[in-house]
């Protein structure tokens, strides 16, 4: 890079942090001191807002979620740069790269879509460069917008073979998701991965290469297991076995994808399904992290979908939209010293800002964080 492309870099970025149109005249809750943490793992509802919970909890007449049992309980502004309302795609980056972007972008600048000068830096990317073991692991496919703004950088989601060829060349050792038709058996082992097409792999599978999975999508749409494919439970217990071998510590980013996508058909019963297995993942996690003490645990979503809507003479929940909305989504954390208060509203930015700093980033790496 020559001096003047630093420069320009330097200038993106600064810009970046910056321009925060939708959001620039709010007030500014910014999270506060941390404590460093070897292992971190965010878990992201896709479309999950606090009334899903509160649907969830009413179907399976629970008092409370696994991922309520925790000690901070706060909430995430959703915005994207220009938009009050995000997609996955910016609102994936606005968790993985503390910026915010332009709805459809991926972990890209707004102002450098084509990644001429600089490139927001992923938590995924410090914890790599850090040494760590990471993992990124959806129900969605593997080149879907959240799990996409953890592992790739490119100017539209929609770009799914520079997608699937980032991540298959990238450090990340474990990327398990739906089949995408692109990332077949013999272009996996062409990358020097091993495949995992179904639940008898990954439970088969050692971890000592790195790998990609690609399992039936409906499957996991549905919470069905007509083809052997894993749940989301299962995979993100996988994950953290594998990752937590690693001295150095691990990043790991699992996102429940079909909250989101029931919701945008308002198909209350399968988003019910869908919140109750990522809670159970969530468990997982919160149950490691118990039991290790030097993990933290993020959970949280990328926006609301669909509006859910509490009728108290019905005592029922009713979406009330088939897109995304832009009110507050859970912000849930097993620490009280990673930066965070309850009942505090945080902008979705800081979250993975404030993470790249506990991963162990340099400082003015988010120019946004403090
Ligand atoms: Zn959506």
């Amino acid at each position: 890079m020559s001096a003047l492309q630093k420069i320009i870099a330097v200038i993106i970025a600064a810009l970046t942090s910056l321009a925060n149109i939708t959001g620039y005249f709010g007030l500014e809750t910014k999270p506060g001191e941390y404590e460093t943490y070897k292992n971190v793992i965010v878990m992201i509802g896709d479309g999950m807002g606090f009334n899903h919970l509160e649907a969830t909890k009413q179907a399976y007449d629970l008092d409370s979620l696994q991922m309520e049992n925790v000690v901070v309980k706060a909430e995430s502004k959703t915005n994207s740069l220009f938009w009050a309302t995000t997609d996955s795609a910016a609102g994936g980056t606005a968790l993985s790269s503390g910026i915010r972007t332009i709805n459809g972008m991926v972990s890209t600048y707004a102002l450098d879509p084509f990644r001429v000068f600089a490139t927001p830096k992923s938590v995924t990317e410090v914890a790599i460069e850090q040494g760590k073991a990471t993992g990124v692991v959806t129900t969605d496919y593997t080149s879907g917008a959240t799990p996409s703004a953890f592992s790739a950088h490119t100017y539209s989601r929609d770009n799914d073979v520079d997608i699937t060829e980032q991540q298959l060349a990238s450090d990340i050792d474990l990327i398990w998701g739906g089949y995408n038709g692109l990332a077949t058996a013999d272009v996996v082992a062409a990358a020097g991965r091993t495949y995992i097409g179904s639940a008898t792999d990954l439970s088969n599978f050692d971890g000592e290469t790195k790998s990609f999975g690609q399992f039936d999508f409906d499957d996991m749409k549905y919470v069905t297991n007509n083809h052997d494919t894993p749940t989301i439970e299962i995979m993100t217990e996988k994950a953290i076995e594998i990752l937590s071998k690693d001295e150095d510590g691990f990043f790991l980013m699992v996102e429940g994808a079909c909250i989101d996508k029931h919701s945008h058909s308002n198909d209350k019963e399968n988003m019910i399904l869908s919140t109750y297995e990522f809670d159970k993942a969530v468990g997982a996690a919160l149950e490691f992290a118990e039991e290790d003490g030097e993990t933290l645990v993020i959970i949280t979503a990328d926006h609301e979908t669909g509006g859910l809507t509490y009728n108290a003479e019905t005592d029922e929940y009713y979406y009330t939209s088939g897109s995304h909305t832009n009110v507050n989504v859970p912000l849930f954390i097993n620490k009280s010293d990673a930066g965070y208060v309850n009942g505090a509203a945080y902008k979705n930015r800081h979250i993975s800002a404030q993470v790249g700093l506990i991963l162990g980033a340099e400082e003015g790496t988010y120019p946004c964080a403090k």
